[in-house]
This record gives structure tokens, sequence and C-alpha cells, in this order.
């Protein structure tokens, strides 16, 4: 594959179809630049600031592009947000539609048959292989994204977590919380405080 790519890039570029210094800005982008930690700054905001949380589930399109983050694959932009009552989770049933400017580039297994047929006919079996067990009173709800219409999961925000700041928040949001096919994780908390 790595030659089939390498020989095509070739090609095009020999017949000025495409620009070697463009190719590789955009390489650049999609390594460094466009990832999960982006999402996880847009969860945080959303766990600190109640307006800013009610702006992104009104139009999350737009609260999501306030923070920088917007372009191919995130124009129209969804936020579901879990509570204790409903988890959501999300799939392309028919390829791999992924919400790129928020989490990046979709992980094999989003994109990979058994999970797209799977997450449908039985979220709670795909989520214990996750290893993510809700509580019994908790609904799961799939959505299928489309070529239009990503999706961003906003996870349920940890408890004692009261006094940690936006960016040790965003380092608990991963990218399977904001998928649907985890949670966020639990902070790491001083097993004993010393004594005064
Ligand atoms: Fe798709």
């Amino acid at each position: 594959m790595e030659l089939r790519v390498r020989a095509l890039e070739t090609v095009l570029g020999e017949k000025g179809y495409i620009d070697p210094a463009a190719l590789d800005v955009l390489i650049d982008t999609y390594q460094t630049k466009v990832g999960p930690r982006n999402g996880a700054r847009v969860v945080a905001r959303a766990w600190v600031d109640p307006a800013y949380k009610a702006w992104l589930l009104r139009d999350a399109t737009a609260a999501i592009a306030a923070l920088g983050y917007q372009g191919r694959q995130g124009e129209h932009m969804v936020v579901l947000e879990n509570t204790p009552a409903q988890h959501h989770m999300v799939v392309c049933t028919l390829c791999s539609c992924y919400p790129w400017p928020v989490l990046g580039l979709p992980p094999v297994w989003y994109k990979s048959a058994p999970y797209r047929s799977r997450v449908v006919r039985d979220p709670h079996g795909v989520l214990a292989e996750f290893g993510v067990t809700l509580p019994a009173g908790t609904a799961i709800r799939v959505w299928d994204s489309t070529s239009e219409v990503r999706y961003l999961v906003l996870p349920m925000r940890p408890d004692g977590t009261e006094a940690l700041d936006e960016a040790a928040l965003a380092a608990l949001v991963t990218r399977d919380s904001m998928i649907g096919t985890g949670l966020a994780l639990a902070p790491r908390v001083p097993v004993a405080s010393s004594p005064r």
C-alpha cells in the first residue's frame, strides 16, 4: 500500500496535479494539529462554563469553531450530552464518517465492519467489550453519522473533579469517551493528605 501511495503521489506530482508542499502541510495538520485533544478542550470548556455548554448543545458547529476547530468533516456538528439516564454512542454504519476537526482521523475499529454492524444491534455488548458497564437505568442511543452531520459525545464530568482547572479536566477526556465507547477518566487523587 505504501509503495502504491508513493507511486501515485509521484505520478500526480510529475503531472502537476498536486503540490508536494501542500501535501506536507496537510499531513502535518492531521499528525500534529488535529486530534482528540481538540475535542477534549471542547468538552472541558463545556464542563466549566454552563453558557458555553448551552451554546454547544444548541449550535455545536459555531461553539466548536469559536475555540478554533473547524474544517473538513466538521461543517455540521451535533453534540450529544451523556447523562445518568442516557448514554450516546456514535457510528457510521455506511463507512467511516467522523468529526475530523475535533477527533482527528478515525481509529481502525471505528471503520471495521464488526463495530459498524454490531453497535447497532447490541450496543450494550459492544460497550462491554470496551470495558464499560453502565448502570442498569441508563439507556443507550446509537447515532448514525452521515456525510453531512458529525456527532461528538459530551461525556459526563467525573466525580471528584471540582478542584480541577480546564486543562486538567481536558486530560481526563479520552477519544473513546467522545465517541461513546468509553467514559471520561476518573481523576487521580492523593491517597491521603499529609497531616498539617
Ligand atoms: Fe461514513
